[in-house]
């Protein structure tokens, strides 16, 4: 392991390789990135993997796009060989009441204004998508047919892959356990296999964030709560597009190999790092997955799990340089759709580091939080 770096990034999730292989296609040299288990041990290799489009922020909208043309095109711009198993057969946002109608509609007029080909739907419409669909006490759905999902294993290590040819060093099993300052500008990391020299740390240690900036004395508005998610075996196909609901509560998609995943925001979950199953999760996301598909009341369960979301005030990202302690950045608060944003993330981080202009105009700073300016998105999860 390198002693010294220019840049050290904390984290081996989607978000840290991101933003590692972004540093260095930029031409930033000896970039490092440690990460404490194997790469996609956090959240990253626990999520649901959806990919959407769909937002009613300009900004949201324009990261998940910008995110969305790169996934489309992962393996020619990255230049490696892999397959992230995209799968675009749409995403069916459900609406069960007539204001989040409403409200869908006004997302889509912000989607069209960057050309996301989202549409709005009737229950027979969104039938016609999904045959096997409940559309008992369905008011409409919102559609886009260019989301979907894709395997965060592959994205992660794709990103592993291309930032180590463009001379990243990455050290798996590699846990930081300290920040050295010294009056308020980096002096380096300490990690168990010794101190890297450094005047630049990004932080984008997922549900671990928080305690990495105070190792630098940095409290961060910020905290992390388990989510649980399962996995079913694998049976021949019948749900093309990932559908979601915010007010039933539920998202499921059906990966290529057959299997579906799905899971649920938990209600009054403590703020905690426990990544535990619970009987009570396996039970409620049952009779709600079957409630939704009914022909998923014979599937077996294979595998259940919990990740941890990361959570800021506004449940927006926060990605930023840490005003208090020089060169020291995060990249964290990503809620329920890291994965997705994962692409724009890493390019928008790259610019902030290197100081140059940022390459999308989007406001994901840590001081807005001091300026009272809240990111109001709707279609949070
Ligand atoms: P992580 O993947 O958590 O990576 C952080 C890494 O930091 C970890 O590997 C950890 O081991 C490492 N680390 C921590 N502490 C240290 C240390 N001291 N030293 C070294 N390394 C350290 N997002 C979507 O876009 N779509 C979805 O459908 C979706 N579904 C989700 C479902 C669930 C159940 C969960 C939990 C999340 C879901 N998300 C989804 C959110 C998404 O998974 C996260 O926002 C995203 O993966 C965050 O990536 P990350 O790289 O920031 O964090």
């Amino acid at each position: 392991m390198k002693n010294k770096a220019n840049v050290v990034v904390i984290g081996g999730g989607v978000v840290g390789c991101s933003i590692a292989y972004n540093l260095a296609k930029k031409g930033v040299k000896d970039v490092v990135l440690l990460e404490k288990s194997y790469l996609s041990s956090g959240a990253t290799g626990r999520c649901g993997a959806g990919v959407r489009q769909q937002w009613g922020t300009k900004q949201n909208c324009l990261l998940a796009s910008e995110s969305m043309n790169i996934f489309e095109n992962f393996a020619d711009i990255l230049q490696i060989k892999r397959d992230i198993e995209l799968k675009q057969k749409g995403y069916l946002l459900l609406a069960y009441s007539d204001k989040e109608l409403e409200q869908f509609k006004k997302n889509i007029e912000v989607q069209h204004s960057l050309n996301i080909p989202s549409v709005l739907l009737t229950p027979k419409e969104a039938k016609e998508i999904v045959p096997n669909l409940n559309i008992e006490k369905l008011v409409g759905a919102a559609y886009c047919a260019k989301d979907g999902h894709a395997n965060p294993f592959q994205v992660t290590l794709g990103y592993a892959e291309a930032a180590q040819r463009l001379g990243v060093e990455i050290n798996k099993f590699t846990e930081v356990k300290d920040i050295k300052t010294k009056n308020d500008a980096l002096l380096g990391v300490q990690t168990n296999k010794g101190f890297i020299e450094c005047k630049k740390v990004v932080v984008a240690a997922g549900g671990w964030t928080q305690n990495i900036t105070k190792m630098a004395k940095i409290d961060l508005p910020i905290y992390s709560e388990r989510h649980e998610i399962l996995v079913t075996e694998s049976v021949k196909s019948i749900l093309d597009p990932m559908l979601m609901s915010f007010s039933y509560n539920i998202y499921c998609q059906q990966e290529p190999v057959g299997s579906f995943i799905m899971g649920y925001g938990p209600e009054n979950e403590p703020h905690s790092y426990n990544m535990e199953s619970s009987w009570k999760f396996l039970e409620t996301m049952s009779k709600k997955a079957t409630w939704l598909l009914p022909p998923l009341k014979n599937i077996r369960i294979i595998r259940q799990w919990a990740g941890l979301y990361n959570i800021s005030p506004d449940r927006q990202p926060i990605v930023s340089q840490i005003n208090q302690v020089e060169g020291l950045y995060v990249a964290c608060g990503f809620s329920g759709h890291g994965f997705m944003l994962a692409p724009a993330v890493g390019i928008l981080m790259a610019d902030i580091v290197t100081g140059d202009k940022l390459t999308y105009d989007v406001i994901l700073d840590l001081e807005r939080f001091n300026r009272g300016e809240i990111i109001e998105e709707p279609s949070v999860v």
